[in-house]
């Protein structure tokens, strides 16, 4: 069910200089490119923007230790000056990490190496922050760890976007302010393609089901680990796919005594690296990699992966008695890397690739293949140099104002709060998932006491931040706002409760009758449990059975 608050006119017959295809965060970076070098650009999305594999991520914004193993040196030093950027400009919302990296005997890497490498990384990206574990934290973590094994401890900085959604949804919002045109739940049908090069681009608007086309000067696919079947619809024919995806799936614990406060990398039992990570007050746990060529968006965690990730962590935290009952659920990704059958996963390099599609037939069109969520503003640059744009890079451009407003200044909370007339815990919220924005969705949280209410009584986000989503982030569905623009649904409580408390309070600010009331909630409930995968008691059994 939707309710499309944002007018959708009709594009038929419009011409757009530029049509990109995709609104993960690479679309949206090559959008909001595009638009702001003068460019008239559409943005289309076939479901909503984010909801692809960049909601699916382990949300490291990181140089990549481990792609020095591969001699990736490029690569690094792109990611850790992208890193930087997003700590300076998105300080609300992406923020320093510390990590630390655990070794034991029976590790593949000697501590030898992973020393060479931390001094590399650090030299690279001109370490500038504090990356020193502190006593308390180490004996803790040290405690918790199991006492059979010699533990090394190497301590580094990377950062964390807890939700790449709102980086999104705010790349997003840019792209529109310099003029581009975007339109999540429309899907691109096909490139028209005539005479070797590409015309325009078939819709489909899923909310209305009508068809449109528009006329386009340059096609930029971004549809991520879709790529290759948006060309296959299109009929433009490749030698070889351009794709070889990957499979990733994370799982979702509970915090648990002795889980640590610092973001943990280590190796799991068959020497393959593995993430236990502090995030949304819950503990993320990923990844593995699966070679997957199946339809991106029905992929889900095998009964392997997450017996495999919830060994992993069970054997790294013994004293936790982690098993398959205590995982909160657990979510895949493909990773949209280039094809590379001759390579192991995680050898394939993880830098963007954009194809050119002229000596397929289809001149003036574009794919972007493979990149990281750390790396999509640089890709976004190296696009638009490639369709002959100018880009500055970041370190010659002057700082931008910016959106951020530092979370942790107490000062800026409290005049949000005095703003909305709502609580400090709210406030809190409010800067660290808007930034600056934060004053003018307080502005309106004054003027009801049904725009304070919070979302569901487990939440201290407040109903004025879904009437935002829907009037000015371009959500449309009950699914768009709570999973993506105002992410509260992926919370540490969250459960088939909430998401009723939070339909019937939303509802009623916006006026809802029984049938949208009803409608809405069970589209929303069913992509919830489609996305964050409840873990079945299949594989609790199994696992049982396997001990
Ligand atoms: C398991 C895993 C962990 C990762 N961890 C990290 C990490 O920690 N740090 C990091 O930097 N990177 C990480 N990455 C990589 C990062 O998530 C991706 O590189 C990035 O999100 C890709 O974004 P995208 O926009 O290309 O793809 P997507 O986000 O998938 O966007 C593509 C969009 O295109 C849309 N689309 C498809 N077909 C059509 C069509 N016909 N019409 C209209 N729209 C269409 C889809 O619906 C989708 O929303 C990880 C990836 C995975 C899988």
């Amino acid at each position: 069910m939707v309710l499309a608050a944002n007018p959708r006119a009709p594009l038929e017959g419009q011409h757009f200089q530029v049509v990109v295809i995709g609104g993960g965060i690479n679309g949206v970076a090559v959008a909001r490119q595009c638009a702001r070098a003068g460019k008239h650009t559409l943005l289309v999305e076939q479901n909503d923007f984010a909801s692809g594999v960049t909601s699916r991520s382990t949300r490291i914004i990181h140089g990549g230790l481990r792609y020095l193993e591969h001699g990736e040196l490029g690569l690094v030093r792109e990611s850790l000056r992208e890193r930087e950027t997003l700590l300076r400009e998105r300080s609300h919302l992406v923020h320093p990490m510390h990590f630390l990296l655990l070794l034991n005997e029976t590790s593949q890497r000697s501590a030898l190496k992973v020393r060479a490498g931390l001094w590399l990384y650090q030299l690279v990206g001109g370490k500038t922050r504090r990356n020193d574990s502190n006593e308390v934290e180490l004996k803790q973590l040290e405690r918790a760890l199991d006492a059979g094994h010699r533990w090394s401890f190497f301590n580094y900085e990377d950062a964390q976007c807890e939700f790449p959604e709102r980086l999104a949804a705010e790349w997003l919002m840019e792209a529109v302010e310099a003029g581009a045109i975007v339109r999540n739940h429309m899907e691109a049908l096909a490139v028209d393609v005539a005479h070797g090069r590409i015309r325009g681009v078939l819709l489909r608007d899923q909310i209305t089901g009508r068809d449109q086309r528009v006329d386009a000067g340059w096609v930029i696919n971004c549809s991520g680990p879709w790529a290759d079947r948006v060309c296959q619809r299109s009929s433009i024919r490749m030698a070889k796919p351009m794709l070889g995806g990957v499979r990733g799936s994370h799982i979702v614990l509970p915090r648990f005594p002795g889980s640590p406060s610092a973001a943990v990398y280590t190796e799991a039992g068959d020497g393959r690296p593995i993430f236990v990570l502090p995030w949304n007050d819950q503990i993320l746990v990923g990844t593995t990699e699966v070679a997957d060529n199946g339809d991106p968006g029905r992929t889900v965690p095998s009964t392997d992966e997450i017996n495999y990730l919830v060994r992993s962590v069970a054997q790294l935290f013994p004293k936790a008695k982690i098993s398959a009952h205590s995982v909160k659920h657990s979510f895949a990704g493909i990773r949209p890397l280039p094809y590379s059958p001759e390579n192991r996963p995680s050898a394939v390099t993880r830098r963007h690739i954009l194809h050119n599609h002229a000596d397929d037939g289809a001149a003036r069109m574009l794919s972007v293949i493979g990149g990281k969520l750390t790396t999509a503003a640089s890709m976004a640059r190296d696009c638009a140099r490639k369709i002959g744009l100018s880009a500055t890079e970041p370190d010659t451009m002057a700082v931008r104002p910016g959106t951020a407003l530092d979370p942790l200044l107490d000062d800026a909370v409290l005049e949000i709060a005095r703003i909305g007339g709502v609580s400090e815990e709210t406030a809190r919220g409010m800067v660290e998932w808007h930034g600056k924005r934060a004053a003018d969705i307080a502005r309106m949280a004054l003027v009801s006491a049904e725009l304070r209410a919070t979302i569901c009584p487990h939440t201290s986000h407040v109903i004025a931040e879904v009437v935002e989503a829907y009037r000015r982030e371009y959500a449309v569905t009950l699914g768009d706002v709570l999973l993506r623009r105002v992410p509260v649904a992926l919370g540490a409580c969250w459960s088939e409760s909430c998401s009723r408390e939070a339909a019937l309070r939303i509802g009623a600010v916006l006026g809802w009758n029984e049938h949208t009331m009803g409608a809405s909630l069970e589209a929303f409930e069913m992509e919830r449990t489609a996305f964050l995968r409840p873990v079945g008691r299949a594989t609790a059994a199994l696992e049982a059975a396997a001990d």
